[in-house]
């Protein structure tokens, strides 16, 4: 292994969702759904398979179909903040969001350049910056017990821009924290991004999942549509994480130099699944509506539960992901307190140290993954009750 990649290793959700198999306990680390998405959207791949459409190697760029409802989608549920998209030349068709975030950065970084990340952060963000040669320079998101919130602090956001800072890679809603970028927030960035020249990738898999409010995309400031890449996942959005279809949208520039790195990482992306998921992007407001309220009520469940557990809470405001401070239950080590919970309590969680570089200030939070079904979350809140 090279020395860019050697610090990385194997990624927590495969060693976590490992552990979990092996001991039987509840999985609640790795954030996937345990119910598939719409069934209709299913039978739309079946036919597809059957029908002979997409078996063969689709445009590189996505099907037309699809990038027709990517463009459409936009228009939908962002066209009233000014924000539309041309599926031709302002849509590309992604290999997962994973896809869509690595090939950014390889195709907009230069070697040296310097990246800004909210941190903790997801963590192919690391391993991507360093394979496209960049400097990750992490921005902390801090715990706020008062509030059982975390915050961004501005002035440090702006205090870490440089003169070779090239590009923030931005996460609203955030994962692991839960945290919604507030609009005040979102209009500092804008401004700072425009003021510094500095491009924007934006991951917004969890847009659909904005507890209260609703999610305003980066792109939608002033001054961003031009210098932002917005990314997007089936996966999150339709409960498919196994299809790995995700997009990118941007101005044709960003999305030409994307569309140049895709192409040599997959060329093209799951054709079958790209046709049912056209048909899934178009699905009725009642479906996105029941999805949103589903993971409400499947957040306060956990959240009230892990409450009651003895862990201290942070409320998400978005994403599918609670993070816990575990000191009330008398840890301060949050990874060996993960690799104990199978054993202890038959539940499987994440340690947030690892989405850190500065891991000191992760260390007593675990994230727990509330897309499960409501009886699966009741008897790991129930498991979890033995702890304290
Ligand atoms: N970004 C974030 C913030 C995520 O949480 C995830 C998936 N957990 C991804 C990207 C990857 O999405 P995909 O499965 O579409 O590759
Ligand atoms: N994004 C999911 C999570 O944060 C996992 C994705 C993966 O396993 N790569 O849990």
């Amino acid at each position: 292994l090279n020395r860019r990649l050697a610090e990385f290793g194997t990624t927590i959700f495969a060693e976590m969702s490992a552990l979990a198999v092996r001991t039987g306990a509840i999985n609640l680390g790795q954030g996937f759904p345990d119910t598939d998405g719409p069934e209709e959207v299913r039978e739309a791949a079946v036919r597809a398979l059957r029908d002979g459409r997409g078996n063969q190697y689709p445009p590189g760029p996505g099907i037309p179909e699809l990038r027709a409802a990517i463009a459409a989608h936009q228009e939908r549920f962002y066209g009233h903040l000014g924000l539309s998209c041309d599926p031709d030349t302002e849509v590309l068709v992604t290999t997962g969001a994973t896809e869509a975030i690595a090939a950014s950065l390889l195709a907009l970084l230069e070697p040296g350049d310097e990246v800004i990340a909210l941190e903790p952060y997801y963590d192919s963000y690391a391993a991507c910056i360093a394979m496209a040669g960049g400097r990750r320079v992490p921005v902390t998101l801090r715990p706020r017990p008062e509030s059982g919130t975390y915050a961004l602090d501005l002035d440090e956001l702006r205090d870490a821009v440089t003169d070779r800072t090239r590009l923030l890679l931005l996460n609203s809603p955030h994962n692991p924290t839960g945290t919604v970028l507030t609009r005040d927030e979102l209009a500092e960035i804008a401004r700072l991004a425009c003021e510094r020249d500095l491009l924007v990738v934006t991951d917004e898999v969890y847009e659909h999942l904005v507890f209260e409010g609703a999610h305003l995309p980066l792109a939608s400031f002033p001054g961003m549509r031009e210098r932002t890449v917005t990314i997007g996942s089936a996966g999150k959005t339709f409960s498919f994480t196994g299809w790995k279809i995700g997009w990118v949208t941007a101005a044709p520039e960003l999305v030409a130099a994307v569309r140049s790195a895709k192409q040599f990482l997959t060329f093209t992306s799951g054709g079958p699944f790209q046709y049912a998921l056209a048909e899934a992007l178009a699905l009725p407001d009642s479906y996105y509506a029941g999805f949103l309220n589903d993971l409400r009520a499947k957040r306060d469940l956990l959240g009230d539960g892990l409450r009651a557990a003895g862990f201290e809470v942070y409320q998400p405001q978005g994403t599918y992901f609670v993070t816990t401070d575990i000191r009330p239950l008398g840890h301060t080590d949050g990874h060996a307190f993960c690799r104990a919970l199978p054993e202890r309590a038959g539940v499987v969680a994440i340690p947030n140290a690892v989405f850190y570089d500065h891991q000191e200030q992760g260390a007593p939070f675990v994230r727990f993954a509330f897309c499960k079904k409501t009886e699966v979350l009741q008897e790991a809140v129930d498991r979890l009750k033995g702890l304290a």
